[in-house]
Order: C-alpha cells, then sequence, then structure tokens
C-alpha cells in the first residue's frame, strides 16, 4: 500500500468560521481529500469571495471526488456551507456531488446510541443518550428565542449594549436544519457516518491508507464524570489573574467553569444567580421576560456546551502529526490531556488552532507540551492555522475574552509559523500550507 509524500492544508476564508481542506498525496500519485468543517458566520466587508466560491475551489483541488467530511460540532460557523438550496445549487449541494465516503461527527449528533456506547452510570446507557440529545435539541429552541425577541417589534431595545453579542451567539446556536440533515445522509449510506469519541477505534485505514487517525475527543459522558472537579483550574486560560478575577465577578466565565461537559444547567452558577427556571422549555419561555445580561448568560452557556461537543482528531502521516480540535474548550481537552493518548501532543507538527483563537480553548498544558514550539530558526518547526475574524466576539467593555485573544495570538507569533485567515487578501480564497510528511 502507498504512503502518502505529502499533506496540503487549505484554510478558506470563512470570516468567523471554520473550512479546512486536508488533502493527502501519495508516492503512487494518487491522493485523498478531507473537508474539515464548512461555515462562516459572516465574512469581513472587503472580502470578494463567498462560500459558493469556496465550494466550487474544493471541488477543483479534490478532483470531484472527497474521501471524508468531519464536521466538528453543530454551531453555524462550522456548518452553515453544508446547507443545500431548493434549486440545488447551494454550496452543501456541491459537496454532496463530491461524493464523500464518510462523514465523521460527535457521538451527540448520533440519531441513535453508538455501538459500545457508555453512559453516566454504566447500566441505562440508551436512555441516558436519548436524554442527552434530547437537551442539546432543546438548546436551539433557547436560542431562536433569544433572537426572535431580538427581532421582534418592542421585544428589542437597541440601546442594549449587549444587543449585538446577544445575536451573535443566539444565531450561533440555531439549528441549521438543512446542513445537518444534509451531512446526515450525503453518503447515502446510514453506515458511512460515523459518530465518534475520546478512544473509539476509528478505521479509515481503507480510505485513507497509511494514515492513522485518533480520536481525542469529545468524551462520553461516562469518561468526562471522572475528571469533574479539574475545570476550576484556570491557569490554562490565556488570562492574567487579576483579569480572571474581573471575569468571575462579572459572571463571564461562570458558565466555561462548569465542570462537566455537559452539565445539568440548573447547577450552573449562571442559573443558580439568575433564579430562571430549570427546564429548558421555561428558559425559552422566560427569556421573554429575562434581563439582557441574564439572556446573554444563559446563550453564552448553550454555545459553551456545544463547543465542548467538538470532535478533537489527529492525524499521524508518515512522520507527521496534524492536529484539528474544531472549537474544543477546556473541558473536552481536560479528558484527552489526562488520557494514555495525551503522548500524541507532545510532537504536534500543525495545530489548527482551536475556537478561532479564544482564550479558553488552548489549554496551556497542551500548548507547552509542544515540544517543536520555538524561534523562527528552529528546525521543523511548529507550524499553527487560525481561522477567525477579530472584533465579532468577546472583547466588549474592555473584558480580556477578545476572540482572537492578542497575548495568545502573540505567542502563536512567537513560537510557531502561524497562518492566519484574517491575512488573507480581499480576492484570496485560502491559506495554503505545504508538509513533507518524509
Ligand atoms: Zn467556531
Amino acid at each position: 500500500m502507498a504512503n502518502p509524500v505529502t499533506a496540503t492544508i487549505r484554510a478558506y476564508q470563512m470570516g468567523f468560521g471554520d473550512c479546512f481542506l486536508l488533502s493527502f498525496a501519495y508516492e503512487d500519485e494518487s491522493s485523498r481529500h478531507i473537508l474539515i468543517d464548512f461555515g462562516s458566520t459572516g465574512l469581513p466587508d472587503e472580502t470578494k469571495v463567498g462560500l459558493d466560491d469556496v465550494a466550487a475551489d474544493i471541488a477543483l483541488q479534490c478532483g470531484g471526488v472527497l474521501d471524508i467530511v468531519v464536521a466538528t460540532h453543530r454551531h453555524k460557523d462550522h456548518i452553515s456551507g453544508f446547507a443545500t438550496k431548493a434549486n440545488g445549487k447551494g454550496s452543501g449541494d456541491v459537496i454532496r456531488s463530491l461524493k464523500p465516503k464518510r462523514v465523521i461527527q460527535p457521538w451527540t449528533e448520533a440519531p441513535d446510541a453508538p455501538e459500545g456506547w457508555s453512559g453516566p452510570d454504566g447500566t441505562s446507557t440508551k436512555r441516558a443518550f436519548a436524554t442527552q440529545r434530547a437537551s442539546l435539541e432543546n438548546m436551539h429552541a433557547v436560542a431562536q428565542a433569544v433572537v426572535d425577541r431580538l427581532d421582534r417589534k418592542g421585544g428589542f431595545d437597541p440601546r442594549w449594549p449587549l444587543a449585538e453579542r446577544l445575536r451573535f451567539v443566539g444565531e450561533e446556536n440555531i439549528k441549521n436544519v438543512l446542513a445537518v440533515k444534509n451531512l446526515m445522509d450525503m453518503t447515502g449510506t446510514p453506515e458511512n457516518n460515523l459518530y465518534v469519541y475520546h478512544g473509539c477505534d476509528l478505521d479509515l485505514a481503507e480510505i485513507l491508507p497509511n494514515v492513522k487517525v485518533h480520536v481525542l475527543g469529545p468524551p462520553t459522558l461516562k469518561q468526562s464524570d471522572s475528571i469533574k472537579a479539574y475545570a476550576k483550574n484556570s491557569a490554562d486560560y490565556w488570562l492574567k489573574a487579576r483579569q480572571l478575577v474581573g471575569l468571575a465577578a462579572t459572571g463571564a466565565v461562570a458558565a466555561s467553569k462548569t465542570s462537566m461537559l455537559f452539565p445539568d444547567l440548573k447547577s450552573t452558577d449562571t442559573f443558580r444567580q439568575s433564579k430562571l427556571p430549570t427546564e429548558m422549555r421555561w428558559v425559552a419561555e422566560r427569556v421573554d421576560i429575562a434581563e439582557q445580561d441574564q439572556m446573554l448568560g444563559i446563550v453564552t452557556a448553550l454555545d459553551d456546551v456545544m463547543n465542548n461537543t467538538s470532535v478533537i482528531l489527529l492525524f499521524e502521516a508518515g512522520s507527521k502529526k496534524l492536529l484539528f480540535p474544531g472549537d474544543a474548550q477546556l473541558e473536552n481537552w481536560n479528558y484527552a490531556l489526562q488520557s494514555e493518548l495525551a503522548h500524541l501532543l507532545d510532537d504536534v507538527d500543525l495545530y489548527k488552532v482551536g475556537h478561532h483563537g479564544s482564550l479558553n480553548a488552548t489549554p496551556k498544558s497542551m500548548w507547552n507540551r509542544f515540544q517543536k514550539r520555538g524561534k523562527a530558526s528552529k528546525p521543523d518547526r511548529l507550524k499553527t492555522v487560525m481561522s477567525t475574524m477579530a472584533g465579532k466576539h468577546g472583547g466588549k467593555n474592555g473584558a480580556p475574552t477578545e476572540v482572537p485573544r492578542i497575548p495568545f495570538v502573540n505567542e502563536l507569533k512567537a513560537d510557531s509559523t502561524l497562518f492566519n485567515t484574517q491575512d488573507l487578501q480581499p480576492t484570496q480564497l485560502c491559506q495554503v500550507i505545504s508538509i513533507d510528511l518524509r
């Protein structure tokens, strides 16, 4: 069987969103193509390329055949490009026409409990799974209620300082039915949709010869349960101690401090402080009378939970390791970092920067593991690739929550070769990174 000799990563202009085409060229001159996410919440004003141009370029680069599609999690900025159109000419229709052989998603997207699934108590597995799935569905209803209120006459006070943030986070979390449906049946065979979790056996040898794909996240409920206590350690965030204290006081960090992967929402600080009803459907109704800061607390908590369903994939090809973690935040990473797979992180060659460079998606303890970090002169220096758009998310009123987080971006620049979609010219489609695998 032929060996892969080069990996090429195309990081497309998505504004605030992700879309990466990972292509392996083999010694027998064949190639394999993996599309990792395709979504946007809005492009920069000056950008002259759109989702349709990107879909056309993906079709061109992969020669009309995609081997694998990965949708790391269900957020708009990762899946909106998969939406189809009634006229059959949507960007999602183009991807569908490339007949991907497999679609990889987190276990939380599975229509039924995956084989070998272990629930929180190890017994009522199917039922626990169904409950979890239902609660993710309910989140969309809450997000929709928030956006509806912003849209409704009399339901939205334009003087609200938080209105813009509310809309952004709300719209991120609305269910994208067309994209979700397309992902579910674009391979034509349900067995080709793979729903993955930490440590599961992902056998892609037939499709991707001589490339080992490790699944580092998300953990199952049972797995993440074993690390409940950890996330209180916020030394992993890209903040100074003083800033953390300030954030905690405003409640901005409360949601991300919840220790479980899928926190029972009634137990989060946000809910305790706001004294809002505990049932999701009640929450959706109560959004109508909530204060804007309470609303933001609710949707931010939902946003964090959804980010933590992100698939974390590590591709091992030839002598190199490529890491794609979607928007996984600290709670998702925790499990991988304490697992027996953690050693794989030590010699990562390419790191797709988590969650567009936010403060809590690249735990410092993980970053510090990357031994290939170093000055520009370092041979085989770590490459990093970030898809982001400043000014879209966080950082309002001087809070140290801007995305991308500036001290972290400075660190990326100092200690790795950074490819940033923000540096693309208005007519440029993507950053191209080439890695010799020999
Ligand atoms: Zn994202």
